[in-house]
């Protein structure tokens, strides 16, 4: 008797278990059911369509949307004046190559001012790329801003009036957007502050993009300062990617329709070590698969002061990984592109021919680098082959 009233406590309390674990799981589901879906299906096919012609085989990204700050360096370093039409002019150049350049590149990201400028011949630029049958984008943020009580960490700005801007930038051409966020490795960073506020950001500026059309670019980078090895960089970049998916996820990004720039897994400029591009290639391969999900179409590099060469064979052997790779691996360079052809031009309107012949071998090498098919010569000239790092590098 009391054997058959123990058996049954202890089937009544199975029960009990078991449907309050079916209500509260149908609880769940009904809350978290996508009740309220952020894009249409012909939304997301736009967008895929869009991420998916960018990063097609052997193409990848020509970014050219330094500020004019930034630009004012570059053209420093060869003496010429930091004004618009200089600006305009070298942009004309890598602008008016050989339509040929489509089959290495596939976007090319612009700066505000450059979308408004024409090229020589009175071409506007955005309609000068895509005659070539190159996605035009734009960059969209605002610089960064410091995270007050933090060691110089910073957010980026730029979400005031964001989905104003992307609606007008669709309208005058525009099919994808660029929001970098910078992040430092040092003994303390990055905080978790640094990674949940710019994983956040990201997310949020990606789901104003998707709203208007427009692919969002997202960008965490991960600045190369330091002297911290490999392994410290790779278990930082995890991080930070990791954080950047939840947040993608919790905001309702649709990710079929987005594109990733992130840096390279590599050690920090002042570290003793040096490291092989094989090595640098699994490391980064290892990062990327453990954080992002196969539904991404396209891992777009940073070059971020890697000399043009470096950035090339580092491509070159992430693509050689003997690791499946769900995602096409390939550039979204700005110094790693631009360099051979700023100091082949030197501002002579006699050199642009030369300026752009020099691009155009390295779009070519780049190309061939995200299929992993680059077989140097060992002839890179001296331009290509010097180190392009900045300090605290702003774009
Ligand atoms: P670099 O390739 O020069 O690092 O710049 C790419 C870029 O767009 C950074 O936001």
């Amino acid at each position: 008797m009391l054997i058959a009233i123990g058996e049954s406590r202890r089937l009544l309390r199975r029960l009990t278990y078991t449907f309050a674990a079916t209500r509260s799981y149908s609880v769940l589901s009904s809350k978290m059911t996508h009740q309220f879906p952020s894009l249409s299906t012909e939304q997301k096919k736009e967008l895929a369509t869009i991420a998916q012609r960018i990063v097609a085989p052997g193409k990848g990204i020509l970014a050219a949307d330094e500020s004019v700050g930034t630009m004012g360096k570059r053209l420093q370093k060869i003496n010429v004046e930091n004004t618009e039409e200089n600006r305009r002019c070298f942009r004309d150049l890598l602008f008016s190559v050989n339509p040929s350049i489509a089959n290495s590149i596939g976007g090319v990201i612009f700066f505000h001012e450059t979308l408004y400028q024409k090229s020589d011949k009175g071409v506007p630029f955005p309609q000068l790329i895509k005659e070539k049958g190159i996605v035009v984008g734009i960059k969209v943020d605002k610089g960064t801003a410091g995270l007050n009580g933090t060691d110089g960490e910073t957010t980026t700005q730029g979400l005031d009036g964001l989905s104003e801007r992307c609606a007008q930038y669709k309208k005058d051409g525009c099919d994808f957007a660029k929001w970098r966020c910078v992040l430092k490795i040092s003994d303390g960073c990055p905080s978790a502050l640094a990674i949940a506020e710019n994983a956040n950001v990201l997310a949020r500026y990606a789901s104003i993009c998707q709203q208007n059309g427009l692919v969002p670019i997202v960008e965490p980078e991960i600045l190369p300062d330091g002297d911290h090895d490999l392994q410290r960089c790779q278990y930082v970049t995890e991080k930070v990617l990791a954080a950047v998916y939840k947040a993608l996820s919790d905001h309702h990004v649709y990710l079929e329709g987005t594109l990733l720039k992130p840096n390279m897994v590599t050690a920090g400029h002042s570290c003793p070590k040096k490291y092989t591009p094989q090595e640098v290639a699994m490391a980064t391969v290892t990062a990327l698969r453990r954080t992002v999900p196969a539904s991404v179409p396209g891992i777009c590099f940073l070059s971020g002061g890697q000399s043009e060469e470096e950035a090339s064979l580092n491509l070159n052997a992430i693509n050689q990984t003997p690791l499946h790779r769900p995602w096409k691996l390939t550039f979204s360079y700005g110094r790693a592109l631009q360099a051979s052809a700023l100091a082949a031009w030197q501002g002579k309107p006699g050199n642009k021919q030369a300026g752009q012949e020099a691009f155009v071998i390295r779009a070519k090498i780049n190309g061939l680098a995200s299929k992993g098919e680059y077989q140097p010569s060992g002839q890179a000239d001296q331009a290509a082959t010097q180190s392009l790092y900045t300090a605290s590098y702003v774009y």
